[in-house]
């Protein structure tokens, strides 16, 4: 095959689910896609992350002689850290009434988390461009954070531009001057997962406490 199809094809492969044993694991960091009895999977290893979701099921009952896939999601960098969460809103509480955005990083080397404020090219009420912070090595973006000022927290259509690519949490913080309304989602190249309602309890309860000091 051409140099091209073959760099893409190993880049990007595709994985006959075995009926009586375990799927070989990734080893490497990257994505493949699992052909399984129960539809077609996206699976992604990320140094912070492991994630399968279904992308595609069949249109025809034909007999698929492969085993089945489920959907699974593995924080291999742990719990992230609700300081870094009320990190972000002072940052957001500051910078009223225009949006703010920072990244909260995980380095695979040492396992710890830092918030990465993003300074901001053009800033105003509505509107947020960025320039990308240069990240060390080892570090990932694990949650990726904006504001939406005084505004309602909420994905919008440019949001959903944004994030199309990534692999990362996406959080957005909206009534930043009271009480923060939250949208959190997972964004999987391209898959939006918001079903898990909302944040986890430990950030909810550091931001109640932000507000109330
Ligand atoms: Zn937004």
């Amino acid at each position: 095959m051409n140099a091209l199809d073959t760099a893409l094809q190993k880049s990007f492969p595709s994985v006959m689910v075995p009926r009586s044993e375990a799927v070989e694991p990734m080893t490497a960091y990257g994505e493949r896609l699992l052909i399984a009895a129960n539809g077609i999977w996206l699976e992604v290893l990320r140094p912070w992350i492991r994630v399968v979701r279904r992308v595609a099921r069949y249109d025809a009952p034909t007999a698929i002689p492969y085993g089945d896939v489920a959907e699974s999601t593995e924080l291999l960098c742990g719990a992230i850290p609700a300081e870094h969460v009320s990190a972000f809103y002072q940052i957001a509480r500051a910078a009223l009434p225009n949006e703010a955005g920072a990244w909260i990083v995980w380095n695979r080397h040492t396992r710890q988390f830092r918030t990465v404020p993003l300074p901001s090219l053009s800033h105003g009420p509505g509107h947020l461009r960025y320039e990308r912070p240069v990240l060390d090595e080892g570090e990932s973006v694990v949650v990726d954070c904006h504001s939406h000022g005084s505004g309602a927290a909420f994905f919008s259509r440019t949001d959903n531009d944004d994030d199309r690519h990534d692999v990362k949490l996406a959080l957005v913080l909206g009534h930043c001057e009271r009480a923060p309304s939250v949208a959190f989602r997972l964004c999987v190249k391209g898959i939006f997962d918001e079903k898990q309602g909302g944040i986890p309890e430990t950030w909810r309860v550091a931001l109640d406490s932000e507000v109330t000091a």
